[in-house]
C-alpha cells in the first residue's frame, strides 16, 4: 500500500506557476532536517472558478519534481471531492480527499444505526484513552446519537472510496476523509465512533480532517480560543492513536488541518503536540501562494502594480459574487476595506505591506487580504496579461513563495 509519510504539506497553487518555488521550500526544509513531502492540492471549486482541469496540477507537480531532482514522494490531491466530481480527478490524482460534510447530520437507515450500536456494546461504560484526562463516559445513547449524526457521511465516504478503488486499484492511492466544513467541532467520543465507522466501512484512511474549534478563515490567522484549540487538538491526537490500535486502521493515520496556512497563533501548540506525541501531521494550506504572486507583482511597480490594483478594484466591485463560494470560511468587514480610488494612489510597497501577512506591520489589513484571496477569479479573467506579468516578475515571486512557505509555515510547525 502507498503509505503517506509522517509529515506532509498540502500546497495549493491557483495558477500552477509556482510549483518549483514551493518545492524549493521543502528542499530547504530537508536541509534543516525536516522530512516533509508535498501534496499539490486543488479543489473542484477552484478548477471551476479558474477553468482548469486536474491534469494541469499533475503536470505542474511532475515538472517541479523533475526540475529540482526531488527524490522523495510527492502527491496530487483531488481536494474535497464527492461522488459527483471524483471522476475528473481519477487519472491525475493519487491522493483523494473525500468530502462528506454535506451528509453530516443526515441520518442513515434505522437498521444500520442499530447494528452500529450493537457492534459497540463492549465499549459502553467508562473508557480511558491514554492522553485524555478524564475517561470518556459512553452510553448506548451516545453511540446512537453519534451514528445518527455521522454514519451516513461515513457510508458515503465508503461509496466514494470503493469507486476510486475500482478504478485505480487497491493500495495505489492515499485516502483522506474530511468532515471539516461542518458547523460544530467533533468531540472525542464522536471522533472515536467516526473512526470506528471508517474502519467498518473498510476505508484505509491515512488522514482525517475534523472540524476544530474556532475560525479557520482563508489566508489569515486563526480566530478563536487558542487554549481550547490546543486541548481539542491533543484530544484528537489521542483518539486517533487509540483508534488505530483498537479498530485496525492504517498505523500512519494522522490528522489533517485544512485552511492551515497563516494560522500562526496555533502553530506553536501544534508543534509542541507533535514533538510530545511523535504524531504525524498533514497541513493543508489554503492556496495563498497566489497572494505571494500579487505581492511580487505589486512590489515590482509598473505593470505588475497596475494589475494588482486592477484586481483589487474589480474584486471590491464584485464583492458578493466572489465571496459567495467562500462564505463559511471568510470574515470580511466591508467597512475596513480601503476604497479602490485610494488604493490607486498607493505605491507598490504600500500595496505589498497591506497584503503580506505580517501582523506587526501597521499597514497589514486582513480584510483586504481575504478579499484578494477570493479574488483569484479576476486574475484568471485577465488571462495572458496576468501570466505575462508573472513571468516578468518570476524571480521576486519565487523568492516570496519559498520564503512564505518555509519561514512563516514549515519552520513554525515542523521544525
Ligand atoms: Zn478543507
Amino acid at each position: 500500500m502507498r503509505q503517506l509519510e509522517k509529515y506532509s504539506i498540502g500546497i495549493g497553487d491557483r495558477f500552477a506557476r509556482q510549483g518549483k518555488a514551493q518545492l524549493g521550500a521543502l528542499v530547504e526544509a530537508k536541509k534543516l532536517g525536516v522530512h516533509l513531502v508535498p501534496v499539490w492540492n486543488k479543489s473542484y471549486r477552484e478548477h471551476t472558478i479558474v477553468h482548469t482541469d486536474p491534469a494541469t496540477v499533475r503536470k505542474e507537480a511532475d515538472e517541479a519534481v523533475g526540475a529540482l531532482g526531488w527524490k522523495d514522494s510527492y502527491y496530487v490531491d483531488a481536494d474535497h471531492i464527492s461522488l459527483k466530481t471524483v471522476d475528473l480527478f481519477l487519472d491525475s490524482s493519487d491522493f483523494f480527499t473525500l468530502d462528506v460534510a454535506d451528509y453530516v447530520g443526515k441520518s442513515a437507515q434505522g437498521k444500520d444505526i442499530e447494528s452500529f450500536v450493537k457492534a459497540h456494546k463492549s465499549v459502553l461504560g467508562s473508557l480511558s484513552i491514554p492522553g485524555i484526562e478524564k475517561p470518556l463516559s459512553i452510553t448506548e445513547e451516545t453511540v446512537r446519537k453519534t451514528a445518527e449524526k455521522y454514519l451516513l457521511a461515513i457510508q458515503e465516504a465508503g461509496k466514494i472510496y470503493r469507486h476510486i478503488e475500482s478504478k485505480k486499484g487497491k493500495g495505489n492511492f492515499i485516502t483522506e476523509v474530511s468532515i471539516d466544513e461542518t458547523d460544530a467541532p467533533q468531540v472525542p467520543v464522536e471522533m472515536l465512533f467516526i473512526l470506528s465507522a471508517i474502519a467498518r466501512e473498510g476505508i484505509p484512511a491515512q488522514t482525517i480532517a475534523p472540524k476544530f474549534t474556532g475560525r479557520f478563515n482563508k489566508g489569515i490567522d486563526y480566530v478563536g480560543d487558542v487554549k481550547q484549540f490546543e486541548k481539542e487538538f491533543n484530544e484528537d491526537l489521542a483518539v486517533v492513536a487509540f483508534a488505530v490500535k483498537e479498530f485496525g486502521l492504517p498505523s500512519n493515520l494522522k490528522l489533517s488541518v485544512h485552511s492551515g496556512s497563516d494560522k500562526f497563533s496555533i502553530y506553536e501548540p501544534i508543534q509542541k503536540a507533535l514533538k510530545r506525541t511523535g504524531a504525524g501531521l498533514h497541513l493543508k494550506t489554503a492556496g495563498t501562494t497566489w497572494l505571494e504572486e500579487l505581492i511580487g507583482l505589486a512590489a515590482g511597480e509598473g505593470e505588475g502594480l497596475a494589475i494588482a490594483k486592477e484586481i483589487y478594484r474589480q474584486a471590491y466591485g464584485r464583492f458578493d459574487e466572489l465571496c459567495a463560494p467562500y462564505a463559511s470560511v471568510i470574515d470580511i468587514d466591508r467597512s475596513k476595506l480601503p476604497d479602490p480610488a485610494q488604493v490607486a494612489r498607493w505605491d507598490g510597497k504600500r500595496f505589498a505591506d497591506t497584503l503580506r501577512h505580517v501582523q506587526s506591520n501597521p499597514h497589514y489589513n486582513p480584510h483586504f487580504r481575504q478579499l484578494l484571496h477570493v479574488g483569484y477569479k479576476v486574475a484568471a479573467e485577465l488571462g495572458d496579461r496576468y501570466y505575462k506579468a508573472l513571468e516578468a516578475a518570476e524571480k521576486v515571486i519565487a523568492k516570496n513563495v519559498q520564503e512564505n512557505l518555509l519561514e512563516r509555515h514549515i519552520k513554525r510547525v515542523f521544525l
